[in-house]
């Protein structure tokens, strides 16, 4: 077993939490890979990758079924022709672009989405995408991000596409009379955006959604835009919003019955909701939730759990797991410490867990070899040979791609837990 060399251990700036931060060969998806939910949830949109063959496979192996629908991604493959200059890469770029919208009328907002070959060949993405908006506007909104996988992780994609995305909201009017208006950032399963309407509108809290269902419906924002994220990948489009003077809303984020609840809390509270009326709303559902949970924390209380850094979400879980659930961290890595957006969920961790940023996967393997936890999120490279080894795993992707985030959906978030663990002990038997 190699030793394990941190590069350097700091302390949290908001709970003096010790970090091992790591720097090394990393195992995880690239960027993009959030087109397959960003693509479910805006309905009118399309995500031109502009990138190689290895691209378009795994969109294609990420999407599964969804190939024999009329799928609202593609890839325009970058060949040898354009690697070697030989062919204007631009040009043949809006060939691609004007078929399609031909092709498809119902496109409303299309993103070029960069690769790492569009990266390495330097094809200025922005600068066609200004150009193809310009011919097809007002139709089509041509916009571009990348989803690179050059040192960055799965879930940045999104990120990267929301903040593409921030210019182009309308202005909220901005007088003082305005009623501020609330907006939940982060793309969320439609069920679970429905919940969360609903229990807003019960509050009285006036809430859109971003990113919306369809291209035309975009949020206005000002300086009476107060906002919650509802997911913790999202530093880009944070900072995106802040330019555009809205106020991000302090909260832990909405997973379990004590996330959402907090989370719920923070947007009443600056909307000047009464204690009274918060309770009335979410007594119920906050009462389900917790005893839909009794029957999963029996099963998983006392268990330890691993997690290596993959989807960002792996503080937020962990707070979950480890105060809904009793479950023991024996380490927490993440690929990225959000000090800032993490700070109402790292003062909810227990004491002395052990926390980790980067990754140097051979020195984490060992870690979680020699701590033999009950179960083990990683992402999918990492997940068969640790189950080769006798160790449970977890796919992390699968609880990005799960709706996972409210009350009705707090006990689902634990059974993605559980599962593999009763398998395993079936398997046992
Ligand atoms: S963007 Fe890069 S990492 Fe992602 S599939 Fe394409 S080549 Fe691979």
């Amino acid at each position: 077993m190699s030793p394990v060399i941190p590069l350097r251990v700091e302390a949290s700036a908001c709970q003096d939490m010790p970090v091992l931060r790591e720097r090394g060969q990393r195992e995880v998806f690239c960027g993009l890979t959030g087109i397959i939910w960003l693509h479910r949830k805006i309905q009118d949109a399309f995500f031109l990758v502009v990138g190689s063959r290895t691209c378009a496979h795994l969109l294609q192996s990420a999407a599964g079924v969804m190939i024999f629908a009329e799928p609202r991604f593609a890839t325009a493959i970058i060949d040898e022709r354009d690697l070697a200059g030989l062919a204007d890469a631009n040009e043949e770029l809006d060939k691609v672009v004007q078929r399609l919208l031909s092709r498809r009328p119902e496109i409303k907002l299309l993103f070029l989405v960069g690769s790492c070959p569009s990266e390495v060949i330097k094809l200025d993405l922005s600068r066609a995408a200004t150009r193809l908006s310009a011919q097809f506007s007002p139709q089509v909104r041509v916009l571009n991000y990348s989803g690179s996988g050059i040192e960055t992780t799965f879930t940045q994609g999104e990120d990267a596409c929301l903040a593409a995305l921030v210019p182009e909201l309308p202005r909220a009017p901005q007088a003082a009379a305005e009623q501020p208006e609330l907006l939940v950032v982060g793309t969320l399963a439609d069920v679970v955006e429905d919940q969360f309407q609903r229990l807003f509108a019960e509050l009285g809290v006036p809430v859109r959604f971003f990113p919306p269902r369809r291209a035309g419906d975009m949020p206005a924002i000002g300086p009476q835009t107060r906002y919650l994220l509802a997911q913790p990948f999202l530093a880009d489009t944070a900072r995106a919003l802040d330019s555009r003077g809205a106020q991000r809303l302090a909260a832990p984020f909405p997973l379990g019955e004590e996330g959402t609840t907090a989370w719920l809390k923070a947007g009443a509270s600056a909307f000047g909701v009464s204690e009274q009326r918060f309770e009335q709303v979410t007594a119920g559902p906050r009462e389900r939730a917790r005893s839909a949970l009794a029957r999963q924390r029996a099963l998983l209380s006392s268990k330890s759990i691993f997690f290596f850094p993959d989807s960002q979400l792996e503080i937020p879980l962990a707070r979950f797991v480890s105060r809904e659930l009793g479950m023991r961290l024996t380490e927490v890595g993440t690929p990225y410490l959000h000090r800032q957006h993490l700070s109402e969920e790292l003062a909810l961790l227990p004491s002395g867990v052990q926390l980790s940023e980067g990754q140097h996967v051979e020195q984490q393997i060992d870690r979680c070899r020699s701590s033999r936890p009950d179960i083990v999120v990683c992402g999918l490279g990492l997940a068969n040979p640790l189950e080769a080894e006798g160790l449970t795993t977890k796919w992390a992707i699968e609880l990005v791609f799960t709706p996972i985030q409210g009350y009705e959906q707090a006990a689902d978030l634990a059974e993605l837990f559980s599962r593999p663990l009763n398998r395993r002990l079936r398997l046992a038997a």
